[in-house]
């Protein structure tokens, strides 16, 4: 039986993989990547001399058949992203979900654990609970505010969600006005931004404390964001 191993890689640095990792990315008939060139810094980290195929968001339904038709011709695979688990909001869960629906017990899905941004920042913030709502990517537009509505309302728990350097002010401006609403305006936030990188660090405070840390140094708004928002205490 074929088997897709779905196989963590770093978020940053290029140190964070597993010894199994390294072996089942030399292993395998063919690695899937989000996009080759940036998988290939690693491979190359690692001298894993295997063959490579892109499958990304754009990839297609055809892609998704001729990945299905490998495995049913017994080929083992690794699938990895540019960052982190696979399937955590990238395009390796419709990758999953497909293989799954299309051959069912007649392949082996197997997990190859690593780094992802969702638990490298639970991990350093030090939440009061164990209670938390990943939300991925918020939505650019449309349901945007009723997210924001939902987080300044709920009584329990904390809510992570990942977000770019484009949107990072504009975010921290919309929860502002969103707790400022509910009369929650002390509720902590945690920035943690270039996790694992030179640049690694996590900002805690309210919405407008971290406003005004921001509008000090714009160093501050740069590279890749997680946002958890703690409980309402
Ligand atoms: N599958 C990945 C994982 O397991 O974390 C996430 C992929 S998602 C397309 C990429 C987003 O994850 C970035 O926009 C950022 O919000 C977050 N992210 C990835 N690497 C990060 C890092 N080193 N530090 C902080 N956030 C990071």
């Amino acid at each position: 039986m074929s088997i897709l191993y779905v196989v963590g890689t770093p978020i940053g640095n290029l140190e964070d993989i597993t010894f199994r990792a390294v072996r089942i990315l030399s292993e395998v008939d063919l690695i899937l990547c989000e996009d080759t060139r940036t998988s290939r810094t690693l491979l190359n980290k690692y001298d894993i001399k295997n063959s490579t195929m892109s499958f990304h968001t754009h990839s297609g339904l055809a892609k998704i058949d001729k990945i299905i038709e490998m495995l049913r011709e017994g080929k083992n695979l690794a699938l990895i992203t540019d960052a982190g688990t696979p399937a955590i909001s990238d395009p390796g869960s419709l990758l999953v979900s497909k293989v799954r629906e299309e051959l069912g017990d007649d392949v082996e899905i197997k997990a190859v654990p690593g780094p992802s941004a969702l638990t490298a920042a639970l991990s350093i913030v030090g939440l009061p609970d164990h209670q938390f709502t990943f939300i991925g990517f918020l939505p650019h537009k449309k349901g945007r505010e009723t997210i924001f509505n939902k987080i300044s309302v709920a009584k329990k728990g904390s809510f992570v969600f990942y977000e770019s350097t484009h949107r990072i002010e504009k975010t921290l401006e919309s929860l502002k006005e969103h707790f400022n609403l509910v009369d929650t305006p002390d509720r902590k936030i945690y920035l943690a931004r270039e996790l694992t990188k030179m640049f690694e660090e996590c900002l805690v405070g309210s919405a407008e404390e971290l406003i005004e840390r921001i509008a000090m140094d714009s160093n501050k708004t740069r590279g890749e964001f997680v946002v958890i928002v703690g409980p309402n205490l």
